[in-house]
């Protein structure tokens, strides 16, 4: 059975609740297709018994594995490119020594390259608060560097992405946009619905090892 697309779906995952020991677990899940990619999986899993609940966003691949990274450079055609972060995944950009971190606690998240380096302007910005004056310069070079590449992006800085569980991708904007066209459906993307429960099993196993 293949998954329907953008509808949201309930499935029991089989699996006894890792915290209480008792309940079960089930996955309520949304499938997002990318044509000439694979698709974006968005999930919730909780224990029917306890207050256990993991969220996660996952990018799936049609031609296999994801690399464990990827990169961009800030160049105006990639600004709008996608990027599925999935917990545990962490972003750089090298160029300014940023460095975060997708904790499991966010759940994941879906964003672009530009909206990556809009959310480090906004955390360079908050820190700059309460920073000693040689932090604040610093901090104000970076937020230089960030401002000018926003306003005219001449790719010299890279976002790096790192998922050593390979669920994170970078996906161009172009199949994105496609996604909305009606060739779709005529599109092979295939996830099967044990492609999911299986990746849901993997998380809860990742989230425990965490
Ligand atoms: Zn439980």
């Amino acid at each position: 059975m293949n998954e329907e697309l953008d509808k949201i779906n309930k499935i029991n995952l089989d699996l006894r609740c890792p915290v209480c020991h008792q309940g079960n677990l089930y996955m309520i899940y949304k499938v997002t297709k990318i044509p000439y990619f694979g698709g974006i999986v968005t999930m919730t899993i909780r224990c029917d018994k306890c207050s256990l609940k993991i969220s996660d966003v996952i990018a799936i691949s049609n031609k296999g594995d994801l690399p464990t990274q990827q990169k961009r450079l800030t160049f105006k055609n990639n600004m709008g490119d996608l990027i599925v972060l999935s917990a545990g995944s962490k972003i750089e950009i090298p160029e300014i020594g940023i460095e975060v971190y997708v904790s499991s606690e966010s759940g994941g998240e879906i964003t672009t390259i530009e909206g990556v380096l809009l959310d480090i302007k906004d955390k360079v910005i908050s820190l700059m608060r309460n920073a000693s004056k040689e932090d604040k310069a610093v901090l104000s070079g970076i937020l230089k560097k960030i401002t000018n590449e926003l306003r005219d992006p001449s790719g010299k800085l890279s976002v790096v992405v790192t998922d050593e569980n390979q669920r994170s991708a970078i996906i161009p904007n172009e199949l994105w946009a496609k996604r909305a066209e009606k060739e779709r459906e005529a599109m092979s993307v295939k996830i099967s619905t044990e492609e999911i429960k299986r990746t849901g099993k993997k998380v809860i196993k990742d989230y425990l090892n965490r």
